[in-house]
């Protein structure tokens, strides 16, 4: 590839201090793969990514289940429970995605696991599935 970049470019403060480290677009486009699951696990601790409320809502705007919506979570895993996943006081779970035929994921912020709320006719409940970081191909 012809290219006058340089993968990497160190960036220094006035005091010379190292303060970031610039990747050319082509080394990023390289690095992503690794990088971004990285970035995704810093974010999901982060909550730089806003919770997906406006599909919650639809759900909500739609529902045709036979009981009223609540918004009880609770993590087998851990036995983190909240009555109000939406009260941003004491966060414990946040909404990962929601659909309308009633599936909504919730990740456990006490042990990671991702939680699943799947809603029947008559009936919820929910699904465990425990925090497994990927590992690398050994
Ligand atoms: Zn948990």
């Amino acid at each position: 590839m012809n290219t006058t970049s340089t993968p990497l470019t160190k960036l220094y403060d006035q005091n010379n201090q190292l303060y970031g480290v610039l990747l050319s677009p082509e080394f990023w486009e390289e690095a992503k793969s690794v990088l971004m699951p990285l970035l995704e696990k810093r974010s999901a601790t982060q909550e730089e990514t806003p919770e997906p409320v406006k599909d919650w809502k639809m759900l909500l705007d739609y529902w045709d289940f036979q009981y009223p919506p609540d918004t009880r979570v609770e993590c087998e895993h851990c036995g983190n429970v909240t009555e109000d996943w939406m009260n941003p006081e004491g966060k414990t779970f946040r909404l990962k995605a929601a659909n309308l035929g009633g599936l909504v994921n919730f990740q456990c912020l006490n042990c990671s696991s991702r939680v699943i709320k799947r809603h029947f006719k008559d009936h919820y409940r929910f699904e465990c599935h425990p925090y497994t970081p990927k590992k690398d191909k050994l």
